[in-house]
């Protein structure tokens, strides 16, 4: 492998960002001198209740509308759960049970509305392309006067797909539907006006524009139907009980504020990205990308590299710095397969072979150089530190070879739903890092978790540590479960041991 100094390089953006030097000044003025009430009627109350009102303003700005269409919400999720719940209760009401949305949009859109078809509510999901642009002609044909609200979301968090949001607005009121859309990947990458969109609902958050975690905000036009989820106060006009967080509220404001920056910001960053895929296209000419080339947010890369794990890559880029993420989750069903990915026609192997490149303002043009030379040093496998196991090598010999330190890192929610490898030591990644010195050095290293990914992390780490021989467990337990079930029958969690720590 080639020397070359370790670099910090961020580039999960769509997951998210980190918080602008602005928003933490305004965040820290407001924690450190802002402490009142906003629904008290004294001085220190009022300060917070005008901050409140300019942050209303700010975003409100941002989107294209007016401070009195917009309610603050603890987070896009519930944004998202408070308008569909919403629009299936005033849809039940008015005999419009059915609901049509994508088969792309965020976990907190699909898992409500699977709670919905409980209640009666019906949803139908309209036919994406290969691009996972939504088919208008399919949408027409799904949507009539049963249809009470057509959900699709303006930008994708995956590939970064971009839909026709203003076009399937209008199918749906030719319809006497409404319109919703989740707007959250979109803002500060890609115009967004609702009013020009002519939706009926939005739903944004700010830790995706810099701003902080655990406050997001949902539009919603005038005379749309909209019930509170949570009750017992009268903030938010009664829409959302609860004293507000002011200094979150606060940082998203200062974050709206620089939206333009960061939409003046985007033809450089869609010129790094751009140079990404380039670079990966001649290490790797077989890539696959799932990203569009026309209507995508300049700052999003997915893309499939057929015979590599994600999970063993994203490990090998953590141990060098980088921060990427994969097309799958570790922590559900074997590696579960992202719905995303597979809606746009990949397999579930192609899924796992998936890593997604999120940039941003932040991203330089150094730290894309860094990123392509250490993708190159794992696609053409040279010198890889460590050794991926894969589950159906994971027999008797090696589980219960004296030679082997079997380390399992998994949280212990986890191990609830799983049992271990057998002679299994249990431990936290994060007290793990404080007790290196408790490992034994004169023997192999096996780390295995849930799902292959965090297993690879810390394979990397205790290789950049100086521990010799390690190696991971690839689709880690469950992995093991599915390729070797009459030893996980057998073996599961026998004669494990919780990880003796320093006193
Ligand atoms: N919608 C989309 C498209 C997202 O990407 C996300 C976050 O990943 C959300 C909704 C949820 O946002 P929050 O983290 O504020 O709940």
């Amino acid at each position: 492998m080639i020397l070359r100094l370790r670099q910090q390089v961020y580039l999960d953006n769509n997951a998210t960002t980190a918080l602008a030097p602005g928003v933490v000044r305004v965040m820290g003025k407001v924690l450190r001198g802002c402490y009142g009430n906003p629904s008290s009627s004294y001085r220190h109350a009022r300060d917070a209740a005008e901050i409140l009102q300019v942050s209303r303003q700010a975003v409100a700005v941002a989107v294209g509308t007016v401070p009195e269409r917009m309610v603050f919400t603890g987070s896009a999720s519930e944004a998202n759960n408070q308008i569909l719940l919403s629009c299936a209760q005033a849809g039940l009401a008015c005999g419009r049970r059915v609901i049509v949305s994508t088969p792309l949009e965020h976990p907190s859109v699909m898992e409500t509305l699977v709670h919905l078809q409980g209640m009666g509510i019906t949803v139908l999901f309209c036919p994406v392309d290969s691009q996972g642009r939504v088919v208008l002609e399919a949408l027409e044909s799904l949507v009539n006067e049963q249809t009470m609200l057509v959900c699709c979301m303006l930008a994708n968090n995956e590939t970064g797909v971009v839909q026709e949001v203003g076009q399937i607005a209008a199918l749906a009121h030719r319809h006497g539907a409404l319109m919703m859309s989740d707007c959250v990947q979109a803002l500060g990458k890609w115009p967004v006006d609702v009013l020009a969109l002519g939706v009926d609902f939005a739903t944004f958050s700010a830790h995706k524009i810099h701003g902080p975690k655990g406050v997001g905000a949902l539009y919603a036009k005038e005379g749309a139907p909209l019930f509170p989820l949570i009750h017992g106060g009268l903030q938010e006009s009664g829409l959302r009980a609860g004293t507000e967080g002011v200094h979150n509220i606060a940082g998203f404001g200062e974050a709206c504020r620089n939206v333009p920056n960061l939409l003046a910001a985007s033809g450089r960053i869609a010129t790094l990205r751009d140079r990404l895929a380039a670079g990966i296209r001649e290490i790797f000419p077989e890539a696959r990308f799932n990203s569009p080339v026309e209507g995508c947010l300049p700052n999003t890369l997915s893309v499939t590299f057929p015979g590599c794990d994600g999970s063993e890559a994203i490990g090998f880029l953590d141990y060098h710095g980088i921060g990427v993420s994969a097309g799958s989750a570790c922590n559900t069903q074997a590696n579960a397969p992202s719905h995303v990915l597979k809606a746009i026609g990949l397999s579930d192997e192609e899924a796992r072979q998936t890593l997604r490149f999120s940039l941003s303002d932040q991203t330089r043009g150094r730290q894309i150089v860094y990123v392509l030379a250490v993708l190159r040093d794992f696609l053409e496998r040279r010198a890889l530190p460590v050794t991926m196991i894969r589950p159906a090598q994971v027999d008797e010999n090696l589980l219960f070879s004296e030679s082997v330190f079997i380390l399992d890192v998994r949280h212990g929610y986890d191990r609830k739903l799983l049992k271990g490898l057998p002679n299994a030591h249990e431990t936290s990644i994060s007290i793990l890092k404080g007790n290196l010195d408790l490992l034994p050095r004169d023997k192999s290293i096996l780390v295995v978790c849930q799902g292959g990914m965090d297993g690879a992390g810390v394979a990397y780490f205790l290789r950049s540590k100086g521990f010799k021989n390690v190696s991971f467990v690839m689709g880690g337990v469950l992995g093991w479960k599915l390729f070797q079930p009459a030893l996980y029958a057998r073996y599961g969690d026998k004669n494990k041991k919780t990880w003796v720590m320093k006193p």
